[in-house]
This record gives structure tokens, C-alpha cells and sequence, in this order.
């Protein structure tokens, strides 16, 4: 897969925290962007070809909060004693913000971070004059293979004052600090190595991943709408992606000290390796939360992705860990965005199948 591997990344100097961004745009410019570069527009794409009136069944198998499809987010939140959901907050307008929320109906302004018709190349050269970012090149203990990016804040921070464990009593980060290389440190230091597969991805490379898996299921014989149809229940379209928030990571895993890492897409068998394992115990100490877990499809509007994870920050992966709530379920409540159009999931071929 790493021909669809985004490369991106910035230089800039570790931890720093998280800085402005470029202006906001509309979501019409998102869309716009989107279409004027080839790609059906997200909302236009889906109503016509994917929306079903009822929240899918896919992937809810299991019962829980997915059997309450995408208008129980809510419900499910208001079963959870939780001061951040208390009362009604504004949602907010930086994607910067690690709470911002972003998902298949909300997209990510479309200049954000830089504009994408920049000349800039994150990870291979210097910003350029003007331009704005904490976005940091991951060192290369911390990444794949491809060069990778995270925002600064979201790869180390100090712990935050006060907070010396979870909910669960588990300790609050690693030598001080939370994000992903606090949490990448602590696992090898137990003996899991965890690498990012795939971290920030500016609107450009989030079309190159999604024209990819298109081209994908066209290969396989779809049509033009069938295929947008299925890459959509497994990679977001431009401007409605996490890893454009740059507070995002896909992780990758190997079990043997210097032997392969796995870079299937086998769903069981990554939720069931050791590190993935240690990743569901323990990511919430770092700020860190899984955003589409197996159980709540019907919610996220996503197949189960054990490998995507997102930083939110302690005070907010402790309540969704408590609370086990997946951060669409979470950031709706918070900001009392409402039920969320509904998206069919059940074409969704298995995941493992993407290693084809
Ligand atoms: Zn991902």
C-alpha cells in the first residue's frame, strides 16, 4: 500500500505547541476544491449514490451503541455522567483544535494548513516564506517507511497539570509527556513495536489516497458509482479526512524484535496482535483514542479501522475511554450536533480484501 502512502511532512522545531492556522473556508469551498480537481464532491457524491434513509446495520453485529445507529450518539452520550458533555459548546472553527470535528458530513476548511496549491512539500524541504505550521517531520524511529508528519502537539506534549492517572488508574503518559511518540516509547519500553503508517495528509494527498482505493475497486470490475460507493466506506474523501487534521495516525505493528512489520489490512488480525491490544488499554493515557472502533460503525459511518487513531488530548480520551464512546460520538454530543445523515455501509467489502 505504499503507493498510496501520503508524503507529507514539515520541519519545524519539536514540541511546539499548536500555533494558528491558515483561514477558514467554507465548506462550498471544499466542495469545490473537490470537484474542480476531478473528484465528486462529498455530500453531492453520497446522497446520490449512498445515503439510505436508516442507519445500516454493518458491522453492528455485535449490538451496543452501533444497533442505535447514527442518531444514538447522543443517546449513548447521555448514559455517561461526563462534565465535558454537561452543557452545549461551540464547535470549533480551528482545525488546529484537537476536538475539532471533522467527519463524512463536516469537512476541513479547505486552505487548512497551507494552501494546497502552495509549493509545499513537508518532510522534503523547507516551509515555505510565510507560511505557518507546527506540523514536524516524524524522526525516523517513530515512522514507517514513507516520510510522515504529525502536528507537534499531537506527537509530544508535557502531561497536563493535574492529571496523574486515568479514569481506570492507569498512569497519565511517559516520562511526562503524552502524544504519539510518549505513547510509541512506552509500548516498545513493554516490548510492542508501533510505528505511524500514515499521519497528516494536507487535501491533496487525502485525493491522491481516495482516487487510489477508486482506482482499486474500478479494477475490480465496479462501476464508476459502485466504486465510489465502497472506497467510501473505508477512506473519507478529500476535506472530510482525519489525517487532515494532522493529529491523526494510522499505526503499523510488528510482533518479532527486527523481524516484518505487518502492513496487511486484516482487521481481526490487527485488533488481536499484542501491540493493537496494548494500543486499546492504553491510548487514552496519551491523549489518544481509536476513532473507529468495531462497535460503533452505525456511528462513525466508517468500517472498523483498529489501526487509525487520533490525539484529543488526556481530559477527553479519559471521558471517551470512560464512557467508551468513539470520538464522533463524543464531539456530537459536545457540540449537540444532532443526528448525522445516515451512510450505507453494508457494501462495504472486508478490509482484508484491500490487500489485494
Ligand atoms: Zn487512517
Amino acid at each position: 500500500m505504499s503507493r498510496l502512502a501520503a508524503t507529507t511532512g514539515a520541519t519545524t522545531t519539536a514540541g511546539t505547541r499548536i500555533t494558528t492556522t491558515a483561514g477558514a473556508a467554507s465548506a462550498a469551498g471544499v466542495a469545490e476544491a473537490a470537484s474542480a480537481a476531478g473528484v465528486t464532491s462529498a455530500v453531492g457524491a453520497t446522497s446520490a449514490a449512498g445515503v439510505t434513509g436508516a442507519a445500516s446495520a454493518a458491522g453492528s453485529a455485535e449490538g451496543g451503541p452501533a444497533a442505535q445507529g447514527a442518531s444514538g450518539a447522543a443517546a449513548s452520550a447521555a448514559g455517561c455522567q461526563e462534565a465535558l458533555l454537561d452543557k452545549p459548546q461551540e464547535a470549533p472553527t480551528d482545525p488546529s483544535d484537537p476536538l475539532f470535528y471533522v467527519n463524512r458530513w463536516r469537512p476541513i476548511p479547505a486552505a487548512y494548513p497551507v494552501s494546497d496549491t502552495s509549493p509545499w512539500m513537508p518532510c522534503l524541504g523547507p516551509l515555505p516564506r510565510g507560511a505557518t505550521s507546527d506540523l514536524l517531520c516524524l524522526p525516523y524511529a517513530y515512522r514507517y517507511h514513507t516520510p510522515e508528519a504529525l502536528r507537534a502537539v499531537a506527537f509530544e506534549s508535557p502531561a497536563p497539570e493535574g492529571w496523574t492517572s486515568t479514569h481506570d488508574k492507569l498512569p497519565v503518559g511517559h516520562g511526562g509527556k503524552v502524544g504519539f511518540r510518549a505513547l510509541m516509547d512506552a509500548a516498545r519500553s513493554e516490548g510492542h513495536d508501533l510505528r505511524v503508517r500514515s499521519g497528516f495528509r494536507p487535501f491533496s494527498s487525502q485525493e491522491i489516497v481516495f482516487r487510489g482505493w477508486m482506482r482499486a475497486e474500478l479494477a475490480s470490475g465496479l462501476s464508476a458509482e459502485q466504486a465510489h460507493r465502497r472506497a467510501s466506506t473505508y477512506s473519507a474523501q478529500p476535506g472530510h479526512s482525519e489525517h487532515q487534521l494532522g493529529t491523526t495516525a494510522d499505526l503499523i505493528y510488528r510482533v518479532a524484535r527486527g523481524g516484518p512489520f505487518y502492513d496487511g489490512w486484516a482487521p481481526e488480525k490487527i485488533a488481536e496482535s499484542a501491540p493493537m491490544r496494548w494500543m486499546r488499554r492504553n491510548a487514552h493515557r496519551f491523549g489518544i483514542v481509536l476513532s473507529y472502533p468495531k462497535e460503533d460503525t452505525a456511528i462513525t459511518q466508517y468500517v472498523w479501522e483498529p489501526w487509525h487513531y487520533r490525539f484529543v488530548g488526556v481530559a477527553a480520551a479519559d471521558a471517551m475511554h470512560r464512557c467508551r464512546l468513539s470520538p464522533e460520538a463524543f464531539l456530537n454530543a459536545r457540540f449537540r450536533a444532532g443526528p448525522q445523515p445516515a451512510f450505507d455501509l453494508s457494501p462495504a467489502r472486508s478490509l482484508a480484501d484491500r490487500d489485494r
